[in-house]
């Protein structure tokens, strides 16, 4: 097990990723997790630590795959699920690669961790550097965190500093800083978070009873999940546990989308966006670090990449809110949003089974509901009053 602390290729500088010994890659393994309940840890042969009794867990991972009938009725299409992120111990996906990433740093001997983070990172590290009694470190964009992250990140006891500039220059000072210092880097360049994020590949396919989507609709940022859910299902293939697999689509904001236009236009040659701007928070993000895996992923895969606008977004939130009771984030909506386009253009069809997954919480950013919708009427404690106003 390599306990050296390098985040890059030291040859050409590209991101590391972790692989197995191909003695594990064997449909057998999977007769350990029948008995254990769902979550990250129930695929821990395929997750890197050495020491389990020193795994760093809030009870991560495990959440629902919702089969969303009345939304898929209204696009006309038969199967769509949503995998339900938000249901996660601080309502993101980011907890099952930091139970991974924290746990590595205790085995590591760190005592500090630090990440950049445009929200749902740093609340997620702060909680877990709790639980582990490690000191974090945060840098968020200045004014563009959602205030739901952010009052995370403080109360579970994080030194919390707001960057002048957006998530990409904190996350060019923050691998400076722990390129320097002995301080443990857990943003997504961090290959041992991708690990625990696979984890949602391996749940989509327990939850379907060991079938595998035709198409798994994505959010992308700085692109690790979408490249950890295709490594997931790449190593199920591989243990010969599927016998296909997925489409990966990634959907990026307008404003935000360096991948999706690479994608979209074919080229070799990533553009990326100086001034990411979009009300999804999440994936305001300019220069993905993990693009290449991300590319690699949507073109190996047969996937394909879309944009959605901040209109499209938001109505894909309530949607989602009112015909699935399932309250998401901007970001979050981003998948559904990728949904509708796709299947208006033909790009989903009608007996595909599709899974979009949904990362984050829609309570962590209450601001952008109230700025939409009008205050609650008010009335005096009136029952007449009360039927008068409900039969208009
Ligand atoms: C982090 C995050 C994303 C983006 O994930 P990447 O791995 O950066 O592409 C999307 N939605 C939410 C809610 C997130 O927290």
């Amino acid at each position: 097990m390599p306990s050296e602390i390098i985040y890059m290729c030291r040859r050409c500088g590209d991101l590391l990723s972790v692989e197995y010994n191909v003695d594990l890659m064997r449909p057998e393994i999977a007769s350990n997790w029948v008995g254990r309940a769902l979550s990250v840890w129930r695929y821990a042969e395929l997750l890197p630590i050495v020491d389990r009794n020193k795994i760093v867990s809030l009870g991560e991972g495990g959440t629902s795959l919702n089969k969303c009938d009345r939304l898929g009725g209204y696009l006309g299409l038969k199967e769509v699920y949503v995998k339900n992120e938000g249901e996660n111990p601080t309502g993101s996906f980011k907890d099952r690669g930091m139970t991974v990433g924290v746990t590595k740093a205790l085995e590591m001997s760190m005592k500090r961790v630090a990440c950049a983070s445009t929200g749902n990172t740093s609340a997620s590290l702060a909680a877990y550097a709790a639980k582990a009694g490690l000191e974090c470190i945060v840098l968020i964009p200045s004014g563009k965190v959602a205030l739901g992250k952010l009052v995370q990140a403080i109360i579970y006891g994080a030194r919390v500093i707001q960057v002048k500039g957006n998530f990409d220059d904190a996350l060019r000072i923050v691998e400076e800083l722990c390129m320097t210092q002995p301080i443990y880097l857990l943003n997504s360049i961090n290959p041992y978070r991708l690990e625990g994020q696979k984890t949602i590949a391996f749940e989509i396919w327990d939850q379907l009873g060991g079938k595998v989507p035709d198409k798994v609709i994505v959010p992308v940022g700085n692109a690790g999940n979408i490249s950890a859910i295709w490594k997931g299902f790449r190593e199920l293939y591989l243990m010969g546990l599927i016998n296909r697999l997925p489409r990966m689509i990634g959907i990026q904001a307008e404003g935000a989308a360096p991948i999706a236009n690479m994608i979209k236009m074919g080229s070799s040659e990533i553009k990326f966006v100086e001034k990411p701007e979009t009300i999804a928070t999440a994936i305001r993000i300019g220069s993905p670090v993990n693009w290449k895996k991300a590319v690699k992923a949507i073109r190996e895969s047969g996937g394909l990449a879309e944009t959605v606008s901040d209109e499209e977004i938001l109505s894909a939130q309530k949607l989602l809110a009112r015909l699935e009771g399932i309250f998401v984030e901007p970001a979050s909506a981003a998948s559904i949003a990728g949904l509708i386009k796709l299947s208006k253009n033909g790009l989903v069809e009608k007996d595909e089974l599709v899974v979009c997954v949904a990362t984050g919480h829609g309570l962590k950013d209450p601001d952008i509901i109230l700025r939409q919708f009008p205050k609650p009427i008010e009335i005096e404690v009136d029952v007449n009053t009360l039927i008068k106003i409900l039969s208009v």
